[in-house]
């Protein structure tokens, strides 16, 4: 029987969205340890089950789970919490070592008071500490920045394909099994890394349509090539201001059987001809979608009873990129031109109290929503009855965005007002990503005319089926798509679309 492999899996998952005032402190994070991390995850289609589940496929290999923090995408994580994380996963892997291979769980878009390129240092550090000959894997969101230095101090990196994201399980099981490849000395991995200078505008990084499509298409070619035994794009987080802000191509090519140069050749090569030819599409990545006013005017007439609601996204309130989950801009406008059938969440604990306090059936006057910053509208006036109230946590086993399944919106009203509007208050910020938020709490979204989704891309999974159209709305906000609002000082100057004369090289030919 071959020896027993014992992998350590370690993770801190943030997507820092740093135009975000709300700091990532050491509050903000769930912590968990061990055990924990397999009640967790370990039923779950995401990063962390991957991993875990890479111990059943090998007779000989044990996957630890030893610390995993995460929290939602709000702003930079502070520089207490990174110290106290990372230190504790420092702390553990050299408490329960020795290891044949180290597992990383990370976001790959996490930015730290100190280490703008979060990420990279905590690959660095499991590196320095683990010596160049322990294998180290890590799989990243598809919205990484990736950077050199993520590069440069782990083994193999994968990357999710599709966004929104239905294959963080299978990637991260990917990486797993090339990292007890390595282990057992059946492969050599080699890594190239291009970075074109572009970042594509959120509402373009959908994998189902064009041009995200033919680039991803372009990816599974270069996976045919002889030797190359992984490869990746990722789309980038452009509201992560960091020097390694935008798309990032990568391929992994085993040396074993053509030496270390031929094969640092070949995953050069391939890395940038995917490079260029996305390059070559830049344009087709502009921002081209409607304002509030237009979008409602157009889902309204869209609309024909008995088929489903139109689905409007809110772009710039992407709960799941950071933003406040409050934004009035649809919402206020929907009232003025007077939309019947309208249906979205609000996050405003301070209108669920209200509802709480008048109780279920009562009529209630309310300023919802715009009470977080001044970035996402203002307060809307509305009056309606409370149709219900409940503990806003719901379970959903079918692939969502990002592979979770439990959800908590915290305690939540359904309030039904007298101008046609249906809003569900909720106490905590909770993503639009599952129609269980809405049948939970006693809601049919299928019976309204037009539905606010708050996202770009991660509510599709659950709205796609019952829309009759999906429209992508230009909202002001903390995650609007209309990067020319955000005032960046780390980004790279030369970066597609804020520079739209750069030009791109690819570079490394004598390496
Ligand atoms: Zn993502």
């Amino acid at each position: 029987m071959s020896p027993k492999i014992k992998l350590a899996l370690v993770g801190l998952h943030h997507e820092t969205n740093t135009f975000s005032s709300v700091p990532a402190d050491l509050d903000a994070f769930s912590m968990f340890r061990g055990e924990e991390i397999e009640r967790e995850y370990g039923n779950s289609l995401t990063t962390n089950a991957g991993y875990l589940a890479i111990s059943s496929s090998y007779e000989n290999v044990d996957v630890v789970p030893l610390v995993f923090a995460i929290t939602g995408p709000i702003g930079t994580i502070t520089e207490d919490a990174f110290d106290k994380i990372v230190g504790e996963i420092m702390e553990s892997l050299e408490n329960y070592g020795p290891w044949d291979g180290v597992l990383l769980s990370l976001h790959g878009a996490a930015v730290s008071e100190k280490y703008p390129d979060c990420d990279g240092e905590i690959a660095y550090r499991v590196r320095s500490l683990m010596g160049p000959d322990v294998p180290i894997g890590l799989s990243v969101d598809m919205h990484a920045n990736i950077s050199q230095e993520m590069v440069d101090n782990t083994d193999v990196i994968t990357v999710y394909r599709t966004n929104p994201h239905l294959d963080a399980k299978e990637r991260a099981q990917e990486c797993a099994d090339l990292i007890v490849r390595t282990i057992q000395g059946d492969i050599e991995p080699v890594m190239w890394l291009e970075t074109p200078p572009m970042v594509i505008n959120i509402v373009k990084q959908f994998t189902g349509d064009e041009p995200m499509r033919s680039i991803m298409s372009d990816l599974q070619e270069i996976l045919g090539k002889p030797h190359v035994i992984h490869g990746s794009v990722a789309e980038g987080y452009p509201y992560a201001d960091v020097s390694e802000m935008g798309m990032g191509f990568l391929t992994v090519v085993d040396s074993s059987k053509i030496g270390k140069s031929e094969a640092k050749k070949t995953s050069r090569e391939t890395a940038q001809w995917m490079a260029k030819r996305a390059w070559a599409k830049r344009h087709d990545f502009d921002n081209d979608i409607p304002d509030p006013d237009k979008a409602l005017l157009l889902a309204n007439s869209q609309h024909t009873p008995g088929d489903g609601p139109v689905v409007m996204m809110d772009v710039g309130d992407n709960i799941g990129a950071g933003s406040s989950a409050d934004s009035t801009h649809i919402l206020a406008e929907a009232q003025r031109l007077g939309i019947q059938g309208y249906l979205q969440t609000l996050y405003d604990p301070e209108s669920v109290e209200a509802c709480i306090k008048a109780g279920v059936g009562s009529d209630v006057a309310l300023s919802v929503g715009g009470k977080t910053d001044r970035l996402h509208g203002s307060p809307v006036s509305v009056k309606g009855k409370v149709r219900t109230l409940f503990n806003g946590k719901f379970e959903d086993p079918t692939p969502t965005h990002g592979g979770f399944r439990f959800y908590d919106g915290g305690i939540t009203a359904v309030v039904d007002t007298t101008d046609g509007h249906t809003i569900l208050l909720t106490s905590l910020r909770c993503g639009n990503t599952s129609l269980e938020q809405m049948y939970s709490a006693g809601v049919d979204p299928t019976k309204y005319r037009v539905v606010v989704a708050k996202g770009v891309v991660s509510p599709r999974p659950a709205y796609q089926p019952i829309a009759k159209e999906i429209i992508l709305v230009n909202t002001p906000g903390l995650t609007t798509s209309d990067l020319g609002y955000f005032e960046y000082s780390r980004r790279r100057g030369d970066l597609f679309p804020f520079n739209r004369s750069t030009d791109y090289q690819p570079c490394g030919q004598n390496q």
